[in-house]
């Protein structure tokens, strides 16, 4: 049996036991206050192929499978008491990282769309579609360089070892001590667009509290305005002619992507 002909019976068999008018009745309205009550958490770190945290919220119906199914006990719950919405599958990797299963069973066990397969799936070139656990995106992780031993010039790289997409996600920087002159620092550096936020880095860091841990996408991710223009990165300077470029004709002729590309005027005054 496929992936998702298993996870397409799952949701039939759920389907069937939830079935009756009264139960959805009352599942709606909880549902309702859990996503309210979901609007104040912001740092939960989800299962891999979750969807966006508003959307995973509506979708989820806490029936922890995904948690049973977890060989490595990664996935809790949340409980009453928490600030995530009670009977949600969360994790924290400093405790129990997601140790990124091929088969990612908490995502093809999960009975609704909460968990999506098409998130954790790369298409082949013979048509096909396969699992991909190094697609996911549970989070992104984060250095703390003000406590990291690597950045202080101590050899440290537990991280860099113990991460999935080691010289992907993490790599290490080489540069000089300048506080000494005469060592090298081996400084380890994320990679946003591999990282898949499984928090093996968090787990493995070797400082009291951890200098790597993983944040949710949206609290991390920064996103530059469309007018801005790489000149340097190939076929993005065609994007002048489609971007949507701020200009104000009755006070400015200059429009904004004029005025960022205008180094002549830098040097009017010298
Ligand atoms: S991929 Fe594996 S280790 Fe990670 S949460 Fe899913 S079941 Fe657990
Ligand atoms: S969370 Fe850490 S260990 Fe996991 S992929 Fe990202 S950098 Fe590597
Ligand atoms: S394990 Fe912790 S202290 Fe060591 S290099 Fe990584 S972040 Fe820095």
């Amino acid at each position: 049996m496929g992936a998702s002909e298993h996870k397409y019976n799952r949701r039939e068999t759920l389907r069937k036991m939830l079935g009756s008018g009264g139960l959805f009745a009352i599942g709606g309205m909880a549902w309702a206050g859990y996503v309210d009550e979901a609007k104040k958490v912001d740092l939960v770190l989800r299962p891999p192929g979750a969807l966006d945290e508003l959307d995973f919220q509506k979708a989820c119906i806490k029936c922890g499978i995904c948690v049973e199914v977890c060989p490595y006990d990664t996935l809790s719950l949340a409980e009453s008491g928490s600030s995530i919405p009670i009977g949600t599958p969360y994790f924290k990797p400093r405790d129990i990282p997601c140790y990124m299963c091929t088969d990612i069973p908490c995502v093809v066990d999960c009975p609704t769309d909460a968990l999506d397969e098409s998130l954790v799936s790369i298409a082949k070139e013979n048509g096909t579609v396969a699992l991909d656990i190094n697609k996911s995106k549970m989070g992104i992780a984060v250095l703390n360089t003000e406590t990291c031993l690597a950045f202080w010039g101590i050899r440290c790289d537990a991280c860099y070892r113990a991460c999935p997409l080691i010289d992907e996600a993490i790599t290490l920087d080489l540069t000089r001590n300048e506080r000494t002159g005469k060592h090298a620092m081996l400084k380890p550096k994320i990679n946003n667009e591999v990282c898949t936020g499984c928090g093996m880095c968090e787990h493995a860091c070797i400082t009291e509290e951890t200098s790597i841990y993983v944040l949710p996408i949206a609290e991390v991710k920064g996103k530059v305005h469309d007018q801005y223009i790489k000149g340097w990165e190939e076929g993005d300077e065609a994007r002048i002619d489609t971007t949507n470029v701020y200009k104000d004709t009755k006070t400015n002729e200059q429009s904004t992507l004029d005025y960022l590309n205008d180094t002549e005027s830098l040097f009017e005054d010298e």
